[in-house]
């Protein structure tokens, strides 16, 4: 135990319950939901076990009225949701950790897609994502809505759960009673100085069903500068009957902002005053990996416990490594939300930093324990970027003998350019943390300046080789919306990715054209504009950097080019580069046009770098495989996962994939 990190590790009561530390793995979305209560409970389970004092669920419905389909969504209708969730705490519980629900009902922010049931709130409003509207409640509905609640939280407590959550914000159900702009019908719970009604009576049932054996948590949301003195003032009013206080920020964009725009701690101004208002225990997040700064934020007493999702997804054992003060063990969450990003997928949730995230009961894969394997090698991995550098880490976890060769002097592969671009300087941490972890591990041998080829690889006698040599970006044009390239690419003004990162600075006209939709189009737009250079990002999509809307930041992705003089072409395509000018077309018609241009970007789709594989094919090698990008071009999170799965699968049969968690008839 490092005594510095003490404080962190003091037990907190809460209300009935004691958390055994401040570590605080708020509610958060996994893409697994009642569907999958195993995968779900396992996940949980490693949470615990890696010294997360408080494990909670992800959003969980209390009535068929809040279905959220095809988002997975967990569920506490019935006894049979109440026996699959109760295997969730029980996993939490072993390790001596506190399992907690959060109940909820989305009133007009769920379409019931899947129950078909009328959406309800406390007026008739447009669903989210669907053209129909709710049903306004009326008072009956009311008294529905709270016996819903009761019996919720009633389930909650046969299944386990220590904490019980009352869910008031993020506009669902509850948050919509308390807005103004929504619940303003003239009656009992629409008129001014009534609208906590809801809040008030949901808080008093759960006291009054659970509340000697549960603590009742309440999430909600500081709003705006313009409304915090009546929001201070519920808060106030309600602490007698809350044991804790989970606050947030109304802004998804902001609360789970990613690192390109929001970086650690950023929640501090809106929640520091809340202890003090209510005297009871706060918990909230902020992307917390340093250690220093939770241990500033309790000590300064803006919180209690610490809060985390992102940091306990890239990190489920980041308590354990604290108290064991391995603190450069700590696998930091670089803050690119693909974990939500495939919440939003509808697919088990996954983490560019922690591969074995959502594969705990799918694959049996734990983020810490590895088996040792019957073959010790030695295998040499080619190229050291996020696939090689994962392979080599998991094989060398496993006792195999590694040699890492890397052609050229730096560790970390595309990570090395794309950690350089605006805001991406957290993705570093892909490259760092294993960098250091390989570090400690004597059987893993690293060679830098090392371009292999069929010659080297037959001299080093190895009989094992996992190629993970990456991949470039075309510059053909080849992609989703030319699949066969455009001759007329090949010019001089066309510049590839690559080249274009590394472009200083100057006022060149310059023209990307995006085909690929994630980051990389609009971060070198920046990257170019912040240099002086005009720039025109063109898009196939109707947004720009359509893809990252799953990752919640495509809307400041705009706003950002915009204020930096980008101009964004949507709906359009470069079908033709000249001399000094693009043509560019219109998705919806042929509206051919002319862009003065200096320099044409095409960022469309990535050639694998796999010649060295096809090289060795004959070589008669016992075992030989491609890795990562060079196998199938991907995003950094397929990369690392790829790499440890033939870590993982090495001098094992064939991989039939995941198992699948289904109803067997
Ligand atoms: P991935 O995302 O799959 O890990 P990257 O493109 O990030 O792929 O990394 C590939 C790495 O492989 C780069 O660092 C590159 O320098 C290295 N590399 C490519 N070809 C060779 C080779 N023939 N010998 C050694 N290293 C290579
Ligand atoms: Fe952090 Fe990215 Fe992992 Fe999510 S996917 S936990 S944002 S590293």
């Amino acid at each position: 135990m490092d005594d510095r990190f003490e404080l962190l590790f003091q037990p907190v009561k809460i209300g009935p319950v004691t958390a055994p530390n401040r570590f605080y793995q708020v509610p958060h979305c996994t893409g697994m939901g009642y569907a999958l209560p195993r995968t779900l409970a396992t996940m949980r389970g490693v949470k615990a076990e890696g010294g997360w004092g408080v494990v909670n669920t992800e959003y969980c419905s209390i009535h068929a009225t809040s279905d959220d389909m095809p988002y997975a969504f967990a569920s506490l209708w019935d006894d049979v949701d109440v026996a699959n969730m109760a295997y969730m705490t029980e996993l939490v519980h072993a390790h001596g950790s506190l399992a907690g629900v959060e109940l909820w009902h989305g009133g007009a922010r769920t379409a019931n897609l899947h129950s078909r049931m009328p959406p309800v709130s406390f007026d008739s409003m447009p669903v989210a994502e669907a053209p129909w509207q709710s049903r306004r409640l009326d008072l009956q509905d009311i008294r529905d809505v709270r016996r819903w609640h009761r019996a919720a939280a009633l389930r909650a407590k046969k299944a386990g759960f220590d904490i019980v959550y009352a869910y008031a914000a993020h506009r669902y159900l509850i948050g919509q009673s308390l807005d103004p702009d929504v619940n303003n019908q003239d009656d009992e719970y629409g008129i001014a100085s009534q609208r906590s009604k809801l809040l008030v009576e949901i808080l008093q049932d759960m006291k009054e069903a659970i509340g000697e054996k549960c603590a009742v948590a309440l999430r909600i949301d500081v709003g705006a500068e313009a409304s915090r003195r009546q929001r201070n003032e519920l808060l106030a009013s309600i602490s007698h009957l809350v044991d804790l206080f989970d606050i947030t920020v109304p802004d998804y964009q902001r609360e789970m902002g990613v690192s390109r725009f929001v970086k650690e701690g950023s929640l501090e101004g809106d929640v520091a005053h809340i202890r003090a208002l209510t005297g009871k225990p706060v918990v909230s997040v902020g992307r917390f990996t340093s250690p220093e700064t939770m241990l500033s934020q309790v000590k300064r007493g803006v919180l209690d416990l610490v809060g985390a999702a992102r940091p306990s997804i890239a990190d489920p054992f980041l308590p354990a490594k604290i108290r064991e003060g391995r603190i450069e063990d700590i696998r930091e969450c670089i803050g690119c939300n693909i974990c939500y990003a495939h919440n939003s997928l509808n697919v088990p949730i996954r983490c560019t930093q922690n591969p074995t995230m959502g594969e705990e009961w799918r694959r049996g894969w734990h983020p810490e324990r590895f088996a040792d394997s019957d073959d010790a090698g030695p295998v040499l991995i080619v190229g050291a970027g996020p696939a090689g550098l994962e392979a080599a880490l998991t094989l060398g976890r496993r006792g195999v003998e590694v040699y890492l060769a890397e052609a050229t002097r730096h560790l970390g592969g595309r990570i090395n350019m794309e950690s350089r671009l605006p805001g991406l300087a957290e993705w570093a941490r892909v490259r760092d943390w294993r960098v250091g972890q390989l570090a400690k591990l004597s059987n893993v041998q690293v060679f830098r300046e090392s371009l292999m080829d069929r010659a080297s690889v037959a001299e080093l006698g190895v009989e094992h080789v996992m190629i993970a040599t990456g991949s470039r970006w075309r510059t053909d044009g080849k992609g989703r919306t030319f699949p066969g390239g455009v001759p007329s690419y090949a010019n001089p003004i066309t510049m590839s990715v690559e080249a274009a990162a590394e472009l200083g600075v100057g006022a060149l006209k310059i023209v990307i054209f995006d085909d690929d939709h994630y980051y990389i189009g609009s971060a070198l737009a920046e990257r170019m504009a912040r240099s002086g250079h005009k720039v025109v990002l063109v898009t196939a999509q109707g947004r720009v950097a359509q893809w990252s809307t799953y990752t919640t930041e495509q809307s400041l992705v705009h706003k950002q080019l915009l204020s930096l003089g980008v101009e964004i072409l949507t709906n359009s395509f470069v079908t033709g580069v000249g001399v000094r000018e693009v043509e560019v077309d219109s998705v919806f018609s042929s509206a051919r046009r002319a862009l003065a241009c200096d320099l044409f970007v095409p960022v469309t789709s990535r050639e694998p770098n796999d010649r060295l594989w096809h090289d060795l094919s004959d070589a008669g090698l016992q075992s030989l495989c491609r890795v990562g990008d060079c196998s199938a071009p991907g995003i950094i999170a397929q990369a690392v996962y790829d790499g440890h799965r033939h870590g993982r699968q090495f001098g094992r049969p064939g991989d039939t994939g995941p198992a699948r968690e289904r109803v067997a008839l």
